[in-house]
C-alpha cells in the first residue's frame, strides 16, 4: 500500500513540476538515452603488478583509487596464452587445454600448438566468457584477445585447406594484427559503443601489447619499459575519456597476463651439460623447458634430470608440485623442468652476452605478479585488496553480466562479491 501511494505521489507530482517549467525547458528535445553499462575487460600484457607504483601511470592509478586494485597470481605457467585463455574462462590452463605457449598432443601426433594456431581442436576444453555471453543473449566485442578468433566449439576440416564447420566466435571480432595502433584499438572499440543498442556490445575485450614487448627487449626496469607503461597508461585514459564523452558508463576490469623478470645470458642452465642431447626431444626453452624421452631412453632421461641441479629443478609431469596446479594434462611433456626465476634453459650454452626480460616463472614469484584494476557504476571503492588467482577474474565477469557462476569453475567471486553493487 505504502509503495502504492508513493507511485500516485510520483504522478500526482509530475504534471505539477512540468507546469511550473519555463516554456523553453517544455519544448526541449526528449532526454538523452540512459545507456547499460557496458563491461570491458583490458589486458596489458606483461604489465607487472609493481609498475603500478611507479608514478609513471596516473590514469590507471585514478582507476585505482576510485575502484579495486590487487597484485594478483598468474595462473602456471606465467605465459600469455595460458594465461590469457585463463582470465576468460576461469579455469587453469591444466584444465583449459592451452598449456604452453608452445605444446603438442598426443591425440595429434606431428602437430604442434602455437599462438598462430586457430584450430578449435586446441581450444575447445573450456568456454570462453563471450561464448557464455552470447548463448545468454548478450551481445560481445573483441577487439583481440588471444583464442578470440578461435570459432569455438566447432572443428576444422581439411580440403585440403583448413576451413570451421559450426562453433562460435563474439558478434564483432578482429584477427589479431600487432601493427594496429593501441589508439585504433580504442577507436574500434569506442566506435562498437557508438551503435543503437540494438546492436551495440555489452561485454568487450582489449588488448594491448607494448609493455610485454618492451620488457622482453629491454628488462623490466628500464627507460623503454617505463615509456612503454606510460604509453598503455595514456590509451587507458583515452578510452576513458571517449567513454565519458559519448556518455557510455563502463565496469573497466583492467588485467595483465603475468609480470617480467630480469634475465641475462649469464644465468642459463645448458641442458646439454644435463642429459645428452641424443636421449631426448626438447620442446619449450627459457624460463622452463620441456622434454620427452626418446624411446628406451627414459630410463637414462630421468637418471639425469630428477636429481638436484643448481637453478633449475625437474619433475616427471605428475610429480610437479600440487601448488601450481599443473600436471594432468597429457600436452605437458612427460618431463617439465623450471629454472630459478631470472634463470633460463637454453638446449646449449649461449655464445653471445644479452640481457632482456622474461616470464614463465613460478608464479608465486613477485616478479610473475600481474595487474588488477576495477572500477566502475558495480564496483565500490575498496582500495587495494589482498592478492588472489587470476581464476577468479572470469568469475567477476560473470557477475557483471549477470550470468550463473559455472559449476566446474577453478575459481570463484570471492574476492570481489562483497564489492558489487549488483550483489
Ligand atoms: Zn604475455
Amino acid at each position: 500500500m505504502k509503495r502504492f501511494l508513493l507511485q500516485l505521489g510520483a504522478c500526482l507530482a509530475l504534471p505539477l513540476s512540468a507546469a511550473s517549467l519555463p516554456a523553453a525547458a517544455q519544448s526541449a528535445p526528449p532526454a538523452a538515452e540512459v545507456r547499460t553499462p557496458v563491461t570491458i575487460l583490458v589486458s596489458i600484457d606483461g604489465f607487472r603488478a609493481d609498475y603500478l607504483d611507479r608514478g609513471i601511470t596516473p590514469n590507471l592509478s585514478a582507476l585505482a583509487a576510485q575502484g579495486i586494485s590487487a597484485s594478483m597470481h598468474p595462473a602456471f605457467p606465467s605465459k600469455t596464452f595460458p594465461n590469457h585463455w585463463t582470465l576468460v574462462t576461469g579455469k587453469v590452463p591444466d584444465h583449459h587445454g592451452i598449456v604452453a605457449n608452445r605444446f603438442e598432443d598426443p591425440a595429434r601426433p606431428g602437430e604442434v600448438f602455437t599462438m598462430a594456431s586457430d584450430d578449435p581442436f586446441w581450444w575447445n576444453a573450456a568456454e570462453p566468457i563471450w561464448v557464455t555471453a552470447e548463448k545468454a543473449g548478450i551481445r560481445t566485442a573483441t577487439m583481440f584477445w588471444p583464442g578470440s578468433n578461435v570459432a569455438w566449439g566447432g572443428h576444422h576440416v581439411k580440403k585440403p585447406w583448413a576451413e570451421d564447420v559450426g562453433g562460435m566466435r563474439a558478434s564483432d571480432w578482429q584477427q589479431y594484427n600487432q601493427a594496429v595502433t593501441p589508439v585504433q584499438r580504442v577507436a574500434a572499440v569506442i566506435d562498437w559503443l557508438r551503435r543503437p543498442a540494438a546492436t551495440r556490445p555489452r561485454l568487450v575485450t582489449l588488448y594491448f601489447d607494448q609493455v610485454d614487448t618492451a620488457g622482453h627487449r629491454y628488462g623490466p626496469v628500464d627507460p623503454h619499459t617505463d615509456a612503454a607503461i606510460a604509453d598503455a597508461d595514456s590509451d587507458i585514459g583515452l578510452l576513458v575519456s571517449q567513454l565519458r564523452e559519448l556518455g557510455q558508463p563502463a565496469n573497466l576490469v583492467i588485467v595483465a597476463d603475468h609480470g617480467m623478470a630480469a634475465t641475462s645470458s649469464e644465468r642459463t642452465i645448458a641442458l646439454d651439460k644435463v642429459a645428452d642431447p641424443k636421449l631426448y626431444e626438447l620442446g619449450d626453452t627459457g624460463p622452463f623447458a620441456t622434454i620427452t624421452p626418446v624411446k628406451d631412453k627414459e630410463a637414462m632421461v630421468a637418471a639425469a634430470l630428477l636429481k638436484p641441479h643448481d637453478h633449475m629443478q625437474c619433475w616427471r609431469r605428475q610429480d610437479i608440485p600440487a601448488r601450481l596446479r599443473y600436471g594432468s594434462n597429457p600436452r605437458i611433456a612427460p618431463y617439465f623442468c623450471l629454472a630459478e626465476t631470472g634463470w633460463g634453459i637454453a638446449a646449449t650454452a649461449p655464445t653471445k652476452v644479452e640481457s632482456g626480460g622474461s616470464h614463465g616463472f613460478d608464479n608465486a614469484a613477485p616478479e610473475m605478479a600481474a595487474l588488477f584494476v576495477a572500477a566502475g557504476p558495480a564496483i565500490r571503492p575498496a582500495g587495494k585488496l589482498p592478492a588472489f588467482d587470476n581464476v577468479d577474474v572470469a568469475p567477476l565477469l560473470r557477475d557483471l553480466l549477470a550470468l550463473p557462476q559455472a559449476s566446474d569453475g577453478d575459481g570463484d567471486d570471492a574476492p570481489f562479491r562483497p564489492l558489487l553493487t549488483t550483489k
